[in-house]
């Protein structure tokens, strides 16, 4: 058990499991897209382990960015203004695999989608380490999944809590309030 800020977190998947299901999306995307050289673009601040875990299983070449997306109050309260800061690089025709580390609402993924409608890309496609099926309320298909998980809040590799906790080389998951009461 650990502690972050105000909350406590129960160990929820072992480093190993991570990299046993690295290995296994990282091979089947291998197989997948055959001849292409893909361009693996991780999306910023959570997906930086994923993806330096997963390119060195990659058993192909393969080409790497990141981008970021950051969210802003717009002017009025309800709106949310995404920029985009990197894709420097021109991926006309190219083979585009996103990198995601997680996946819960959608809604990174809805912009990320927006972002690419206008990149003249040869393919499109969404990977992701971790995807809450409870929480996604989008219609865009996921192409690699590696773990569905519970809709509960979850720290470690490179997934913070108010800042804290990406560096943990596991997953952990948060612990309800009502088994708290025994701790504090
Ligand atoms: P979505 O836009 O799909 O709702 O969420 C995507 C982003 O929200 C992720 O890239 C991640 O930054 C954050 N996120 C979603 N679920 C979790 C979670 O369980 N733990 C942490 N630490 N971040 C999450």
């Amino acid at each position: 058990m650990i502690k972050l800020h105000d909350k406590y977190f129960k160990p929820f998947i072992s480093a190993k499991e991570i990299d046993d299901v690295l290995q296994r999306l990282a091979i089947e995307i291998a197989e997948d897209v055959g001849d292409e050289i893909p361009v693996f673009v991780g999306i910023l601040n959570g997906s930086f382990m994923v993806v330096s875990d997963f390119i060195k299983k990659y058993p192909k070449p393969c080409e790497v960015t990141f981008i970021k997306l950051a969210s802003y109050e717009g002017v009025k309260s309800t709106e949310d203004i995404q920029r985009l800061i990197g894709l420097t690089q021109d991926l006309t025709g190219r083979t585009v695999i996103i990198l995601e580390d997680i996946i819960d609402t959608g809604n990174t993924l809805a912009e990320v989608h927006r972002i690419f409608k206008n990149e003249k890309v040869k393919s499109l496609k969404i990977a992701t380490l971790f995807y809450k099926p409870e929480a996604y309320k989008k219609d865009f298909k996921l192409h690699y999944v590696g773990i569905e998980i519970p809709n509960k809040f979850i720290v470690g590799y490179g997934l913070d809590y108010d800042g804290l906790g990406r560096n943990l080389p596991e997953i952990y998951q948060i612990k309800e309030t009502q088994h708290m009461t025994n701790l504090v």
